[in-house]
């Protein structure tokens, strides 16, 4: 049976309407990976979101805006505009239900993000401004294209999968991880030192990457791998 995997979602307002979304990429590549998806909206009542947890067997916290830096205890820096305190209340509420039941989890741009300051760690909420000699991280022109190189850790999910030291992704933050949280470990980095993913040390499946494989896979099908790799995962869970 193919598994039900939940992606997390975004609210726009456009002029009169407001409007919850998840970027096709995201859909064709769980399609393609061989999942079904199931789409999560934001809820205004957290109270009702563990019926998801119930029904899926696999999750994907998508990108987007911002997290809130008052959720790891800092105020917010100017370059810090764009938040939504529901989408990051349901996001920490489904991850901490997924999280106890074990579910396969997979976190993408603000989804790694997430991953991390649910289990403690922090962000840089700028990396322009708060990094020193950072390099390019934020390239909107052609975003199924690869911008900059990361380098991979040999015992990562990443390496498993790639079987190679060296990935050309592309890059469209402006926040990067910090401190990492509770039994997290790097895998990959930039030449700069920018952490571009992360899994756990625990014995289940938690990984994340700064990058947008969703976006990747339409033009390159190795992308997939990575969603293909949550699937399988998913289906031992179901
Ligand atoms: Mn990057």
């Amino acid at each position: 049976m193919k598994p039900l995997i939940g992606i997390t979602s975004e609210r726009l307002q456009q002029s009169s309407k407001k409007i919850n979304l998840v970027k096709y990429a995201y859909i064709q590549a769980v399609v393609e990976a061989g999942g079904i998806p199931i789409i999560i909206p934001v809820l205004e009542d957290r109270e009702n979101l563990k019926r998801y947890i119930d029904i899926i067997d696999g999750i994907i916290f998508s990108g987007g805006e911002d997290i809130s830096p008052i959720n790891f205890n800092e105020e917010p820096i100017k370059e810090v505009t764009e938040i939504d305190r529901d989408r990051d209340a349901n996001e920490l509420e489904l991850f901490e239900q997924a999280y106890d039941k074990e579910i396969p989890i997979f976190g993408i741009c603000r989804g790694v993000q997430l991953i991390n300051v649910a289990l403690g760690g922090t962000l840089y909420q700028d990396i322009y401004r708060e990094v020193e000699n950072v390099i390019g991280h934020t390239c909107r022109y052609n975003v199924q294209e690869g911008y900059h190189t990361i380098e991979i850790d040999k015992g990562s999910i990443l390496y498993e999968i790639y079987e190679k030291d060296k990935l050309l992704v592309n890059s469209l933050h402006h926040q990067g991880l910090k401190k990492l949280g509770k039994n997290l470990k790097t895998t990959s980095r930039t030449i700069d030192g920018m952490i571009e993913s992360i899994e756990t040390t625990e014995d289940r499946v938690l990984f994340g990457v700064q990058f947008h494989p969703e976006l990747m896979a339409i033009k390159y099908k190795e992308f997939l791998k990575l969603f293909e790799y949550l699937v399988e995962e998913a289906k031992k869970h179901n």
